[in-house]
């Protein structure tokens, strides 16, 4: 790369606001004062493909392609993500990755056997390279502030750690870009992912078989494009979209709570849980929220 210029890279799945987030990214440095050239590949997106961009800022900037080895910091929305695109970040460099799985639908035809197939969650892969780790819940986090699509904000303020600009162009930078009325949201999210200091990994890794004991089917339908990924990865033929493009549980009682497609599902639309007496989603009761 050009003396003075650095990279970074941003990788994630279809779905997970990645593109959202490199926009926000460049348009940050360049409120800072920054010749930024970006590019991003999103092609499968819709199926829960793989999305990255590339990233180059710096004094004076020609490509935006960032060669292997020399990127400054990987923000991975996604685990298996980071470990694709390690290879990309200079030693000594940094790795921020939400600890979240989306195992690619091809990978699903056994689901008993999928967990050992995906890359397990071990820090300790990047350690060989002098990496500066952070592994973090995005997904958890925003969950918890109330709108989990808000996680590619939190990946963000744990990135913005590694980046010599200061906050107030990150702000300005979401506060503009995000869809209207999740300014709040977003930095709110920001701000906690600014407060990662250090690599975290989680206890255990998730269960293939599911869960056991009795479950509930949760659509968000105001979240859900119709693209069927969910009813053709269901083992037990639960779920259908209609001709209208709508999703539909059609068979409840036979649900093992497998969670394949709520891991799946590249919009958070799908929730498998424990029956409750509430949803969670609005004030709807039932198993499906409407729109
Ligand atoms: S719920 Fe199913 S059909 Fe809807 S977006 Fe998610 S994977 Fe696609
Ligand atoms: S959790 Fe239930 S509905 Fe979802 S894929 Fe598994 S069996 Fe099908």
């Amino acid at each position: 790369m050009p003396e003075g210029s650095r990279g970074l890279l941003l990788a994630g799945v279809g779905g997970q606001g990645v593109i959202l987030a490199s926009m926000i990214v460049a348009d940050a440095l360049m409120r800072a004062g920054h010749d930024v050239k970006q590019s991003e590949v999103h092609g499968m997106a819709q199926r829960g493909g793989s999305v990255f961009s590339h990233i180059r800022w710096g004094e004076r900037v020609d490509s935006p392609l960032v060669p292997l080895g020399s990127a400054e910091v990987l923000a991975a929305f996604e685990w298996a993500e980071a470990v694709r695109w390690v290879e990309y970040v200079r030693d000594g460099g940094a790795v921020v990755a939400d600890i979240r799985t989306i195992v690619p639908p091809g990978a699903c035809t056994d689901r008993r056997s999928w967990l050992r197939r995906y890359p397990g969650i071990d820090g300790e892969l990047f350690d060989s390279r002098h990496l500066k780790t952070r592994l973090i819940d995005a997904t958890a986090t925003a969950t918890d502030l109330g709108n989990v699509r808000a996680a590619n904000s939190v990946i963000l303020g744990t990135v913005a750690a590694f980046i010599d600009i200061d906050d107030v162009h990150w702000e300005a930078a979401i506060a503009d870009l995000v869809p209207a009325g999740t300014e709040k949201i977003n930095l709110a999210a920001f701000r906690a992912g600014r407060q990662v200091a250090e690599a975290r990994v989680p206890d255990a890794a998730q269960d293939p078989d599911g869960f056991s004991g009795p479950h509930e089917i949760e659509i968000r339908h105001d979240w859900c494009k119709g693209c069927d990924i969910c009813s053709r990865v269901c083992p037990e033929y639960c779920l259908a979209v209609d001709v209208d493009g709508k999703l539909t549980i059609v068979d409840p009682e036979a649900c093992t709570g497998c969670r394949l497609c709520e891991i799946l599902c590249p919009d958070f639309a799908i929730d498998i849980h424990a029956p409750r007496e509430l949803a969670v989603v609005g004030t709807n009761t039932t198993n499906e929220s409407s729109a």
